[in-house]
């Protein structure tokens, strides 16, 4: 007997192949002579139909503790099904009840639960068919997305998770200290004294790992982040996580066309890449998420990206005839109806948006000759509205010096980034994408937290 995986068998698997597999119950069905079991270890939506005939010994012993959520060692002969829906099921020789289940207690019977329900089981909802088809395909994404980058000579390199420097604005910093809450040292003035905290000043956790991501890429070229980051948002939204991962390629020799360039084919080789690898997941979506998860997968592979500047996106939203909760005029951001109106709507494919004003962007976006907007780019996506963040980013020291101080952020605080603008800097760009932003928008997923296995957001860190 070979132990096999069940997506192999379920492929390969041949009549008369004499194989084990283990996994857990999802389903059991008792007849007259014999009971039909559904196997699942994860590595497929379906599990292998298993069955028990009743002159096994220890039959009824055996069935009384195969209970959906059991834990099971099988081993037999493969042979063709009978029934419809697959093509070859195991006759059980030998079992082992690793542990069982009480159906009494355990809380994943066979109907269909809420998501919600299943985020108060979060060590357990990966047991469930969407659930797992998120997490399948979480995991070829993340797998492409190196595979994506190392083809093309992108070094992956590791930012720190905690950081000293508050650059894209305070607010939605974690703190990191191992200062004693209960009395917290203070200096003469009445302040915090971090001289007494471990690192001597105060510390957080990493929002972006772009501006590290800059000192790489000047000395790699082109480089990439993919790592966790740590916003404390307190929006309570369906695309804010706490935790969540992001991907940053950061490039040299490169400007925002490269960049844009360089968005728009990595969208379409993750996506390509996801559906040859999870099929059947993505078309569980398709069926029963959202009924538009293949044509959006079809829509980002097969057409260009609409390409955009902020000027013309202001232009079209002022001209529609939708009513907005925000109204539009230039010079505002973009909030998420307009980024959906515009994605869904009116494109009804991924539109690159560029050049936005420099007010309302970050300090290390380069500026333009017309004084008034940043080589900035979101890329918006139907359904989700931003996906991708980015821009070119300043890399003439005098005028970066000038949008530091513009934001009144102290200059001496960024020493060393402003030493890359000093010895060899050279134009070069990058973006940042929201990974669970990304699995959502692959899967239809509705809310953010279900793409990602132990969610954290306000007042929310059980699992
Ligand atoms: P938003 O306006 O949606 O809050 P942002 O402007 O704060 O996004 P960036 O700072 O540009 O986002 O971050 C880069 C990418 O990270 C975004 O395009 C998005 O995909 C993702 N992202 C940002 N904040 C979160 C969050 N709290 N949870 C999950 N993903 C996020
Ligand atoms: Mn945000």
């Amino acid at each position: 007997m070979t132990l096999r995986r069940i997506v192999e068998i379920l492929r390969t698997g041949q009549p008369d192949d004499a194989v084990t597999i283990r996994g857990w119950v999802r389903t059991k069905r008792e007849l007259k002579d014999f009971t039909f079991v559904d196997v699942n270890d994860g590595s497929s939506l379906t599990g292998l139909q298993v069955v028990l005939n009743k002159d096994l010994p220890s039959y009824a012993d055996i069935i009384a503790q195969i209970n959906t959520g059991a834990a099971v060692e099988v081993s037999g002969q493969l042979v063709a099904s009978l029934g419809k829906g697959q093509r070859i099921e195991m006759q059980g020789q030998t079992i082992t009840v690793h542990g069982g289940a009480d159906p009494e207690t355990y809380p994943l019977q066979k109907k269909r639960h809420s998501f919600e329900f299943l985020r108060t089981i979060g060590h357990l909802r990966s047991r469930t068919n969407t659930l797992g088809a998120v997490f399948r395909v979480r995991n070829a994404c993340a797998n492409a997305i190196h595979q994506f980058f190392q083809e093309r000579g992108f070094m992956w390199v590791h930012t720190p998770l905690i950081t000293a420097s508050d650059c894209e604005g305070a607010g939605e910093l974690f703190a990191v200290t191992n200062l004693d809450l209960q009395n917290v040292p203070k200096t003469k003035s009445g302040d915090v004294d971090y001289g007494q905290d471990f690192f001597g000043r105060p510390a957080y956790l990493t929002v972006s790992g772009q501006l590290e991501a800059e000192i790489m890429a000047m000395a790699f070229s082109n480089v990439y982040t993919f790592g966790p980051t740590f916003r404390a948002e307190n929006s309570n939204t369906s695309r804010h996580l706490a935790e969540f991962w992001m991907v940053e390629p950061e490039m040299a020799f490169c400007n925002l066309d490269g960049n844009m360039d360089l968005a728009e084919q990595f969208l379409k080789y993750l996506f390509q890449r996801v559906l040859d690898q999870c099929l059947e997941d993505m078309e569980f979506f398709n069926q029963r998420i959202s009924d538009t998860v293949l044509s959006n997968a079809d829509a980002i592979i097969n057409s260009q990206f609409e390409r955009i500047t902020y000027t013309e996106a202001i232009a079209l939203l002022e001209k529609s005839d939708r009513t907005f909760e925000y109204p539009v005029s230039w010079g505002l951001d973009l909030q998420s109806e307009h980024e959906r109106y515009l994605a869904e709507e009116l494109f009804k494919r991924p539109v690159i948006v560029t050049d936005y004003p420099v007010e309302i962007k970050a300090f290390y976006m380069r500026l333009s000759d017309d004084g008034k907007t940043v080589r900035a780019m979101d890329v918006l996506a139907p359904g989700i509205g931003e996906i991708i963040g980015g821009s070119q980013r300043e890399e003439r020291l005098d005028i970066l010096e000038q949008r530091i101080q513009a934001q009144g952020m102290p200059l001496e605080d960024l020493w060393w980034y402003r030493d890359l603008r000093r010895y060899g800097t050279v134009e070069h760009a990058g973006f940042g994408l929201g990974f669970e932003r990304l699995v959502q928008f692959m899967t239809g997923m509705a809310n953010i937290r279900d793409v990602i296995p132990f969610p954290r957001s306000p007042l929310n860190a059980e699992f």
